[in-house]
């Protein structure tokens, strides 16, 4: 039975910054064509938006406002992030819970899945396999249970990044856990992790209390808002946020991301790393309430106007949604997705080519291999990347330089991301990919402009392909 919240153990800015009254009232109201076309322009200034402006989009519904909101998410993606996207895969350490999030596969009165948390040896296999399908970066996800302490957590992170297959390794190792205090979160930071993330699931306050039973960890609204706030108190100022999308009216959880983004920038100087929107899935032993799920056409808006409100956030697009859907979706502002992912825990060895939903916390929509998804980004015109060189030198937070920069992303982001592309097709793609992957080096290498960083790139991707150097970036 989880205790009352003592406020010393609070971030210096605990609030509860969901304002109800204000919310529900910026989503009744109706959106003149000049407005919206206001809020437009400030977005493609790159200004993050106010609640306010991102409720005029919100409230922009007529095809053809839609349509220019889409198309400015698509030329803002273009403008800010280019055409990269970066490549993660999740490894799923323990489905151990106390929890009865009634949503989740892995919730505690759930007697028909199977339990099971990784040893050190299981853990090292999984990463393996990872690493030889050419794996860099992982998010590791835990359940929330008393065996997964900081320590323990910090513990698996070593042992990921302790694990070497031949020219393979784990260059970037995130966290999907449960809340921490200060001290967790330092050790966590110790042991080299690169974003904590935590989605506050609903941002809707009577939802929240309904689909986490009170009594339970998770029922503490106020502690897991705040905690990615102490997070970057306790050093780690790399933090996710995000909403689980279904549980209430997807507008208002758009709202909650917003503010929860102004505010950790209010007082942080440093907003959000990233947000997720995980819609909900089917799940082992989870009935779902259908009342708020969110279709296709509502989801590509919710993501086109995270887009436009907070233009430097990174966006994150999950393996829970379908490949057709995850193409067009990508277009809209997205900055990373998974691939090649299996949630079963120990999946990357046990699994065949079929989910067994009684080892996974919810069913994908999209369990293509790496390869496969390489294959489609290239044939889109995207680059795939496995870069990490931002958070290896220090560029995070608030000193997060990606685009303070003027020329940072052609002069870092696209060399890193074709050397570590390079490396891809050198060391793991099937033929057809690694044919596809050189032809769009050539072209990105031919865009960019002439002058010693071009040379200097040019020298290190023959050194990649002619030698074992690895790991060379700007
Ligand atoms: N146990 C930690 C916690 O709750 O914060 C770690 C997170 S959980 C293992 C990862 C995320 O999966 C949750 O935060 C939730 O948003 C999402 N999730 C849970 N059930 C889901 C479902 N049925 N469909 C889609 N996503 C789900
Ligand atoms: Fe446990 Fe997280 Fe699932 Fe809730 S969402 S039951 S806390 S694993």
């Amino acid at each position: 039975m989880a205790s009352a919240i003592d406020r010393t153990h609070l971030s210096t800015s605990a609030e509860d910054f969901v304002d109800e009254p204000r919310i529900l009232g910026l989503l009744d109201r109706s959106v003149e064509a000049s407005e919206l076309c206001d809020v437009i322009a400030r977005s493609m200034a790159k200004e993050p938006l106010a609640l306010e402006e991102t409720a005029v989009l919100l409230a922009a519904d007529r095809p053809e406002q839609v349509e220019a909101i889409f198309d400015a998410a698509r030329q803002l993606k273009r403008d800010v992030y280019g055409n990269r996207i970066v490549l993660f895969a999740p490894l799923y350490i323990g489905n151990d819970c106390t929890n009865d999030c009634a949503y989740c596969a892995f919730r505690r009165t759930n007697k028909d899945v199977t339990r099971r948390t990784l040893d050190k040896a299981e853990i090292r296999a999984q990463v393996e396999a990872l690493q030889n399908k050419g794996h860099k970066r992982l998010i590791l996800v835990f359940g929330e249970h008393p065996r997964y302490s900081p320590e323990f957590i910090a513990d698996c992170v070593r042992e990921v990044y302790q694990v070497r297959t031949g020219r393979g390794e784990i260059r970037r190792v995130n966290i999907n856990a449960a809340p921490m205090d200060h001290a967790g979160y330092a050790a966590v930071k110790q042991a080299g992790i690169g974003t904590y993330q935590i989605f506050q699931e609903t941002y809707h306050h009577e939802t929240f209390a309904r689909v986490h039973p009170a009594g339970t960890y998770k029922s503490r609204y106020l502690w897991r808002l705040d905690g990615l706030a102490r997070a970057m108190e306790a050093g780690c100022d790399d933090v996710g946020i995000g909403a689980l999308f279904g549980l209430y009216d997807w507008r208002f959880e758009v709202l909650g991301l917003v503010a929860h983004a102004l505010h950790l920038q209010k007082h942080y100087n440093v907003g959000p790393h990233t947000i997720s929107f995980p819609r909900l899935r089917p799940a082992c032993g989870v009935k779902l309430d259908e009342e708020h799920l969110v279709g296709d056409a509502d989801f590509k808006r919710l993501v086109a106007i995270l887009r436009l409100s907070v233009p430097y956030t990174g966006l994150i697009l999950t393996a829970r949604e379908p490949a057709a859907l995850r193409r067009e979706v990508m277009a809209f502002g997205v900055s990373q997705i998974d691939a090649g992912s299996r949630i079963e825990l120990g999946g990357y060895t046990e699994a065949g080519d079929t989910q067994q939903m009684d080892r996974e916390q919810f069913e994908l929509g999209d369990i293509r291999s790496l390869d496969d998804v390489i294959r489609e980004l290239l044939a889109d015109g995207y680059i795939p990347s496995f870069c990490t060189a931002c958070y290896r030198l220090g560029r995070t937070g608030e000193h997060f330089m990606e685009f303070a920069i003027p020329g940072f992303i052609q002069n870092m982001c696209t060399p890193n991301a074709l050397s570590t592309l390079t490396e891809y097709l050198v060391d793991y793609a099937s033929p057809e990919t690694r044919a596809a992957g050189d032809r769009l080096v050539r072209d990105e290498l031919a865009r960019l402009p002439e002058g010693t960083r071009k040379q200097e790139l040019i020298a290190r991707l023959r050194r990649i392909r002619q030698t074992d150097a690895r790991d060379l970036y700007f």
